[in-house]
């Protein structure tokens, strides 16, 4: 099978995890980094250094940059982008969907095809099949890349609109340090008694975490579709009393208190506007409007 060449521009550990990926699946790949030693390795494996960003982007028809920001993307590219019509360019830097949006406008101007993208796993699961990679923008530039996509996990496309990539990076990042920062906090909040964290640790995520976090939220999130919150089984007056006994907890075992102070105060403006009658899913119709 005919494998397509790859220009890969950033090789920070994510971008040589990239690259070797590539490589390791058959594509000739070119690579170019300001600090172009961290490639040595990659030369060794059979990847092609250009001397110029110029060369880099003209050597294959998908150019893939992985950076730090979009910011140092449109400071290395800007001046040769030029050279990327009638070519692609995927995006794999994180960032925000306004800079998503920014950098297809960009490209369109000079017709490059675009797709923005996010990598959904640390470098070295790079390469696995399932390793999932989110990618946004024109459906017709990722079905024509699809096979290259593949090489470095798993492609996924999420819609036409090229923010939706980031977007989802950010909500799934979201959840997880929210979900991290309730593990941390618990643990310290235990921990003020001198339970060690794997004694813990055995109990809440062995046994309670997946009581919480299980199929039943993708039945919940229906009912969040519908904006509907029975409290039938639990209202949200008597969430926020838990967290307020929660804060207190923590105030008194002289742990740190902000955080549970803060789920406090979300679900006090939630009986502020109405849903103290509501379960406690009703937080998500505050959440769905700008902080005041
Ligand atoms: P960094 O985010 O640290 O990015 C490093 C790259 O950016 C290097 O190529 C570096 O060049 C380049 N760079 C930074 N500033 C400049 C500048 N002013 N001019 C030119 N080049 C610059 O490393 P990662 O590889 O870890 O991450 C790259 C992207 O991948 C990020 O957006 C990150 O969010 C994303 N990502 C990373 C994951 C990870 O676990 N590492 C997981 C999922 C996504 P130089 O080598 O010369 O400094």
């Amino acid at each position: 099978q005919h494998r397509s060449p790859v220009t890969v521009i950033g090789l920070g550990p994510m971008g040589v995890a990239l690259a070797e990926s590539l490589l390791n699946h058959g594509h000739a790949v070119t690579i170019w980094n300001r600090t172009a030693q961290k490639g040595d390795d990659l030369i060794t494996k059979g990847a092609h250094r250009a001397a110029t960003v110029a060369e880099a982007v003209s050597r294959s028809p998908v150019t893939i940059v992985c950076l730090k920001d979009y910011a140092t993307m449109h400071a290395i590219l800007n001046s040769v982008v030029d050279a990327m019509t009638g070519r692609a360019l995927v995006n794999l830097n994180s960032g925000t969907p306004t800079e998503a949006h920014a950098a297809a406008r960009w490209t369109a101007e000079h017709d490059v095809d675009y797709l923005d993208g996010a990598i959904m796993v640390p470098p070295p699961l790079i390469g696995e099949a399932d390793s999932v990679f989110l990618y946004s923008g024109s459906q017709d530039v990722f079905d024509r890349h699809r096979a290259t996509l593949a090489s470095l996990g798993d492609p996924r496309h999420l819609g036409s609109d090229p923010g939706l990539a980031v977007l989802h990076n950010a909500a799934l990042l979201d959840l997880m340090y929210a979900t991290m920062n309730g593990f941390l906090h618990a643990t310290a909040l235990v921990g003020s008694a001198g339970v060690p964290a794997v004694d813990f640790g055995e109990l809440a995520v062995k046994w309670f975490m997946p009581t919480v976090v299980n199929e039943s939220l993708i039945e919940q999130a229906s009912e969040l579709d519908q904006g509907d919150y029975p409290g039938d089984f639990g209202t949200m007056e008597m969430n926020a009393n838990a967290l307020e006994h929660i804060t207190r907890t923590s105030v008194e075992q002289g742990v740190h208190s902000d955080q549970p102070r803060l789920m406090q105060q979300i679900a006090e403006r939630a009986i502020a506007e109405g849903y103290s009658g509501r379960n406690y899913l009703a937080v998500f119709e505050i959440f769905k409007k700008p902080t005041h």
